[in-house]
């Protein structure tokens, strides 16, 4: 496959990356994740303005345009030939000896890019998952998309050692989000969700299904609920890029309504999967 690093394209085996990158030493960059559909990028523009805004969130400067992004994306598309897929991208803040603070004004950012072939995962998507629920020990800047990810890949793994495919984060009482999903709750037609703070990443794919909601006539309410009204929803879905609207239908062992995916979770896929450039399901 060919990568993206530093303004070259490159095959992966060539590439090398410095052990002093600052992303190695410390997750100090940024990153995001872009479906390809069909060949094409989807909400590309969406997901690199999210991109700039964690990098100045961080006090980091990206060192091309969105514009330049886009066509970096587009370009691996085509080399690679990814038909459904995604790009992952990444902007560390550089290399330099390593010292926590910031380097030398003059450090140039890294960004590095690549494409892969990934189906959509029609089985979970159509037959939901199962989840559990685990403390929010993570850092207090969830907004931003940042490579440091070890309280994300800890629940992670909890999650999988349980025979779960994700874990549904609590800080405070309050459900916040997925260990890389955002999580949304229906009750008596009513579709609940965190609202979008510096607790959660504001998801690509949970602003999609707000928008979906409105134009389908679907009540939102961005409002907190605990893991006790969680287990008391009709239904449940998780959302994100790579998992687009994902029924839950199980949390910490208790099936959630009729312990299958419900209508208007089934709804809200079927107007995602409308939107979406797919020619032939998966
Ligand atoms: N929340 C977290 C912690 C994530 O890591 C992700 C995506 O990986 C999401 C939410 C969903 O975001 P998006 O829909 O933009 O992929």
């Amino acid at each position: 496959m060919i990568h993206f690093i530093d303004g070259q394209f490159l095959a992966k085996d060539s590439i090398n990356v410095s052990i002093d990158d600052r992303g190695y030493y410390f997750g100090d960059g940024v990153y995001e994740v872009v479906k390809v559909y069909d060949g094409e990028l989807y909400t590309a523009e969406e997901h690199i303005e999210r991109l700039f805004q964690s990098a100045s969130k961080v006090k980091m400067t990206v060192p091309y345009s969105e514009q330049q992004l886009i066509d970096i994306a587009k370009e691996l598309v085509k080399v690679n030939g990814i038909v459904t897929g995604h790009i992952y991208m990444q902007v560390t803040r550089g290399v330099a000896a390593r010292v926590h603070q910031f380097p030398n004004p003059g450090t140039a950012p890294v960004v590095t890019a690549y494409a892969v072939h990934n189906p959509r995962p029609m089985k979970t998507i159509e037959n939901g998952v199962r989840t559990i629920i685990v403390d929010d020990i993570r850092w207090l800047r969830c907004d931003i998309k940042s490579l440091n990810l070890l309280g994300n890949v800890l629940a992670k793994q909890e999650a999988y050692e349980a025979g779960c495919a994700e874990a549904i984060f609590v800080r405070d009482g309050i459900v916040t989000e997925g260990s890389s999903s955002n999580m949304f709750g229906i009750k008596d037609g009513v579709v609940y969700t965190h609202p979008a703070s510096n607790l959660i990443l504001n998801g690509i794919t949970r602003r999609v299904v707000l928008k979906l909601c409105e134009q389908n006539g679907i009540t939102v309410k961005e409002e907190t609920f605990s893991p006790d009204e969680a287990l008391e929803m009709d239904e449940f879905f998780m959302t994100s890029t790579t998992a687009e609207i994902t029924p839950v239908i199980m949390i910490d062992g208790k099936a959630i309504g009729s312990g299958e995916p419900g209508p208007i979770t089934k709804k809200l896929q079927e107007a995602f999967t409308r939107q979406i450039p797919v020619s032939v399901v998966g």
